[in-house]
């Protein structure tokens, strides 16, 4: 049995040192086409494995040869075998191949779906910025309790952007930014800032 997880391979997330390139040059108004393209790919390829890998967890392996669906128990020792190629591993190696990498979609699958279904549709630079830049800006909603407002948790950006959750945020907080990119950085300031009043407001109940 082939059960070799070096196989299994995903895309990495992008470097901070690229994107900080992207937005200074951006911010004094430089389009650098070629700098755009090679992000949005990444963001793409790291999107769509985001998205494998979160359907991996809710019980539908993908193949990594010929991409049929294999569904599984979440048993670490079951074989999954594809019906269609010789494809072979185990339920846990699968798993340990993901773990711990920032690709599971948790809260905000919906964002990094979005991101693969426009990118292709984008044909401008300015375009595929601004899908960028709305990305990197998203967060994870929690939607466990009954708020009334929406609670969101982490933030997009350390699943796609390479650091810790602390290093990430830092990171997106000191960006350069033109005019025209700082609203999507006040939503996300908004945004983030839930989860530390939903915090406070517990603490307030408890005690
Ligand atoms: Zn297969």
């Amino acid at each position: 049995m082939n059960s070799d997880r070096e196989l299994i391979r995903w895309s990495p997330r992008v470097s901070q040192q690229k994107i900080r390139k992207l937005y200074e040059q951006d911010a004094k108004g430089i389009v650098d086409d070629e700098l755009i393209d090679d992000i949005a790919f990444s963001f793409f390829m790291r999107c769509q494995d985001i998205i494998t890998v979160t359907d991996a967890s809710l019980g539908k392996v993908k193949c990594i040869k010929c991409e049929n669906i294999i569904h599984h128990n979440w048993n670490k020792d079951e074989v999954l075998s594809c019906n269609k190629c010789s494809w072979e591993t185990t339920w846990g190696t699968y798993l340990k191949s993901y773990q711990k990498k920032q690709l599971h979609g948790g809260g905000a699958l919906g964002a990094f779906k979005n991101f693969v279904a426009k990118l292709p549709k984008a044909r401008t630079p300015e375009d595929k910025m601004i899908l960028i830049d709305r990305l990197i800006h998203e967060a994870h909603q929690w939607t466990g309790p009954n708020f009334e407002e929406p609670v969101f948790t982490r933030p997009v950006a350390v699943n796609i952007i390479s650091g810790k959750l602390k290093d990430v945020k830092v990171f997106l907080d000191q960006l350069s930014r033109g005019p025209e990119r700082k609203e999507t950085y006040n939503e996300w300031t908004k945004k983030i800032s839930t989860w530390d009043k939903y915090v406070e407001e517990r603490k307030k109940k408890v005690s």
